[in-house]
């Protein structure tokens, strides 16, 4: 490891999604400064908003710093002792499959593979499964059933290359922001290259399509059926390379034909029949073809039908296995391919092994030389937390990740955690929703402080290095898993003493009696030495004696990895969701990412710049539908769905389709109250891979109409226990909280008083005619607090007021405008919403200077104001300002 004064470079992995970028990091005089790893061949130098404001997340702030054990700081030794007598006792008690683990494709690989061997080899239950189920499962059972294996056929290189790229259920602007930066770059370069976007929402992705096909939610696998026939219809297939490579042709076309004509498509897809048309021709004549299909995809209650129905089309006319060809599943965490190598989810064994072969669950009992092996799957994600509420599961430790939060019917696992016997939680931060259920929590170490490997969607095999010390008493998850694994009895076969040990025999498992039938095989690297592991440079798997250098695309040779070498096309009998909308719940609810947030904001959250983006859980409708639901842009709504509800507020947006809104997912207790989305997503999954119908929820929407709405800016976090409505988010060197609440306090006076605990210096500006009430607190003559109340959302704009707290002392020319929020002469304008995180540059200040200067292009925008020339992630939305203005 890197020490903390040194001047050096460590190269390492970003941590956020799955593109894997690599990150240059320099650490000197206890100051961390990074940059996007010009050497690393999944960004080439480039990182997105999250990636580049990964130092601004390294503070101790929030982590968790030491064990604790019902409530009570305890040492490492007490903590390690009572998980594992915890969980001997349950299993002696109850059994092997009273236990369980939900893990994270935040995980590294060696952590991964430690977690999987202690349940599957030594306690003897399938019951480990994975955050990543949620993400992409659908997709790895659609790869198995078509290649014989989870394998992604394509590289990043493939979507350049490519002439064609259809974007499926992927917002791959917000999603993954530098693939799209690549695809954007490349189009750029060569503006024949076609692209077309497949999604109910107009997104940023939009920004460079040539087609957007704004589908009815959940219609994919029509589309892609009523493409296969077309292809048929058209000539358009591959025939020698079907009869050579593929089987299952007949059954697949003979599925697809309930509506198959272009009429049908379209009316089942809610598109028109010309641009349905136009999609087909386009896909029928473009021999470079990459569909990229992602989320809107793989969460659904027939996901792993409709990554079928994309890949059959594929396979129908020989577009895979070559350059600028194949289907391709993003995988949304950065280490969600990791995990599913080395079997985090439950019915996958080690090493791309599986419960379904007898002799593969053999060849990994003697492997690990295991003493427990388990012979059957275990629960996956849902049906784990459903047996948790019924008492089956009596243990569970959850490293690194936020079910609570993330979990579809999210409620009813709060009330599972919190009845659950015993609940361990392994996580670098400390307050989550999750870790609130926790009877013992583990301080695990964070990005920085770990070392190991992660996997990003085009299987390579990245290091993620540590540069700065562990925070506090924190531990590498590998380690901990060791740790209780000795504890319970197992330290022969739990003997690692550092990554790189676990890293080899990961690697021996995957050349093990393998003959080439098991597609995942870094065989070549089970003997690298420590020196060679951390010079490690990305690679991609397979890397064996055939490519030690690693293999960038798979299936070049036509042969697959089922018993008959041939890749099987598979009948698809398309269908819509499983709940369909109804008089009582008539809206779909969708829900995805935000451009700037990471999953539920624990490491985002603390970056002021990358909440200025989005600094509310709101809700995305068309005009048509506020109307109907008789809701105002910019007012509260309260959804609610037979699970759960929320509050957000309303964003009128042309960009949706009538019928279907929009709600990220990010927001959860810690920043907002009754904003958790997945609370209101009923628990329904695909019948194969388990994962959970996140994107499509029938829902109802209503005004919510509070007495009250306000907010209060102030240096310090604030409880606010009167305000139904609140959501808070961290500015610089303030905290932001927009509130709303339903009885009016007797006294605003006190009401402030007791929420600040300012005790003196207070000037108020009260007009009880018009329900208004304005408040700031200053203490030697430093403002504290502003407090800003009216009957309704017509509040001055929030960023003069929070440019003051970076004042020592508030100048008097300031405070004579203060309660009236207006800004002296030639002071910070306010500048609006942050659209531009790198060069932090608001909505406003780019209207304005477009309307000023005469603006015409993104470019132009950049010369004036550097907005767009950083990472770029913005530049769709400069791009809308634009059109916008014109
Ligand atoms: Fe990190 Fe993904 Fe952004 Fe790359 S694109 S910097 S991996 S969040």
């Amino acid at each position: 490891m890197q020490s903390i004064d040194a001047p050096d470079v460590v190269r390492t992995t970003c941590p956020y999604c799955g593109v894997g970028c690599g990150v240059a990091v320099s650490v000197g005089a206890g100051a961390v400064t990074l940059s996007g790893d010009r050497a690393h061949p999944a960004n080439f130098g480039r990182l997105c908003s999250k990636g580049a404001a990964l130092a601004e997340t390294l503070d101790n702030e929030g982590r968790l710093l030491y064990p604790i054990v019902d409530g009570k700081r305890a040492s490492w030794d007490v903590a390690l002792d009572r998980v594992a007598s915890g969980f001997k006792d349950i299993i002696a008690q109850h059994g092997p499959g009273a236990v369980a683990f939900y893990v994270s494709g935040q995980l590294l690989t060696e952590d991964y593979y430690v977690a999987n061997k202690l349940m599957k080899g030594f306690i003897g239950s399938g019951n480990i499964d994975t955050n990543s189920r949620l993400c992409m499962s659908s997709a790895v059972a659609a790869h198995k059933r078509a290649f014989g294996a989870d394998a992604v056929p394509v590289c990043y290189e493939d979507v350049e290359l490519a002439d064609l790229v259809v974007l499926v259920g992927s917002n791959y602007a917000w999603a993954h922001p530098v693939l799209y930066q690549r695809l954007a770059a490349a189009k750029k370069a060569r503006p024949g290259m076609q692209v077309v976007v497949v999604d109910p929402r107009r997104t940023a992705t939009c920004d460079i399509a040539d087609m957007h096909l704004a589908i009815a939610p959940g219609a994919d696998a029509f589309l892609f059926n009523g493409l296969l026939h077309h292809l048929r219809r058209e000539d358009a297939m591959d025939i020698a390379y079907v009869e050579a490579h593929v089987e299952g042709f007949a059954a697949a076309f003979e599925a697809a034909k309930t509506v198959s004509s272009i009429p049908k498509v379209a009316q089942v897809c809610g598109v028109e029949e010309s641009e349905l048309s136009e999609f087909f021709r386009l896909f029928a004549k473009t021999e470079r073809t990459v569909t990229v299909f992602s989320q809107g995809i793989n969460q659904s209650s027939s996901g792993v039908d409709k990554g079928n129905a994309i890949i059959n089309v594929h396979l129908a006319t020989g577009r895979i296995g070559k350059p600028g060809m194949g289907p391709f599943s993003v995988t949304g965490q950065p280490n969600a391919m990791g995990g599913r190598e080395v079997g985090g989810l439950a019915n996958q064994l080690a090493a791309h092994m599986d419960f379904s072969d007898v002799s593969g669950v053999d060849r990994v009992q003697r492997f690990w030389n295991a003493s427990n092996m388990a012979r059957v799957p275990g629960l996956k994600a849902v049906d784990m937390f459903r047996a948790i509420a019924d008492k089956k599961i009596k243990a569970v430790w959850i490293m690194g990740t936020n079910p609570v939060v993330s979990m579809p019917d999210a409620d009813r696992v709060r009330e599972a955690l919190m009845a659950c016997e015993l609940v361990v939680v392994s996580d670098c931060v400390q307050h989550t929703d999750t870790t609130a259920c926790a009877d013992i929590l583990l301080p695990a170490a964070g990005w920085g402080e770990k070392d190991g490997t992660v996997t990003n969607s085009e299987r390579r095999i990245s290091r993620q290095r540590a540069f700065m010390p562990m925070t506090g008493e924190a531990k590498p998850d590998w380690w901990i898993v060791t740790q209780v694994a000795q504890r319970m009895g197992f330290a022969g076969a739990f003997p690692y003493t550092q990554p790189a040990q676990i890293f080899r025999e990961h690697a021996r498992l995957s050349g093990y009696e393998n003959d080439g039938a098991r597609a995942f095989d870094i065989g070549a690297m089970c003997e690298i030495d420590d020196a060679q592991y951390d010079a490690l440079q990305p690679i991609q798997w397979p890397v064996n004696s055939q490519a030690p250098d690693g293999t960038r695309r798979l299936y070049t040779d036509g042969k697959f990895h089922t018993p008959g070498g041939k890749a099987r096309m598979v009948a698809v009998a398309a269908q819509l969701p499983a709940i369909a909308t109804d008089v009582e719940f008539p809206l779909v609810l969708n829900t995805g990412r935000l451009r700037d947030q990471w999953h539920t904001m624990t490491r985002t959250g603390k970056v002021p710049r990358l909440n200025a983006h989005s600094y509310e859980p709101y809700v995305q409708m068309h005009g048509r539908d506020a109307q109907r639901f008789q809701l105002q842009d910019g007012g509260l709504a309260r959804l609610s769905s037979r699970n759960g509800t929320m509050l957000a507020r309303v964003q009128i947006s042309e960009e949706q389709r009538t019928g279907s809104v929009f709600v990220p997912m990010h927001w959860n207790d810690m920043f907002a109250r009754s904003a958790r989305v997945d609370a209101l997503a009923a628990a329904i999954t695909d019948p194969i891979s388990g994962q959970p119908e996140l994107k499509h929820t029938p829902v109802f929407a209503e005004a919510y109409r509070p007495a009250w709405q306000g907010f209060v800016l102030s240096r310090e976090r604030i409880a606010l226990p009167e305000a139904g409505y609140c959501a808070c988010t961290q500015g610089a060197g303030y905290w932001r909280h927009e509130i709303a609440g339903e009885a009016v306090p007797e006294n605003w006076r006190d009401w402030v008083q007791d929420a600040l605990g300012c005790s003196g210096g207070l000037i108020e500006y009260r007009d009880a005619a018009m329900g208004r009430y304005r408040a700031a607190c200053i203490q030697d003559g430093r403002l504290e607090a502003v407090f800003f109340i009216a009957p309704d959302q017509r509040l001055p704009e929030r960023e003069w007021l929070a440019s003051l707290f970076g004042q020592a002392v508030i100048d008097p020319a300031d405070l004579a405008g203060l309660l009236a929020a207006r800004p002296p002469k030639g002071a910070v304008a306010n500048t609006g919403r942050t659209v531009c995180a790198c060069f932090s540059v608001g909505e406003k200040t780019i209207m304005n200077a477009i309307q000023e200067q005469k603006l015409d292009s993104v470019e132009a925008v950049g010369a004036c104001l550097k907005a767009g020339t950083g990472c770029g992630s913005c530049v769709p939305e400069i791009r809308r300002i634009l059109k916008g203005s014109s």
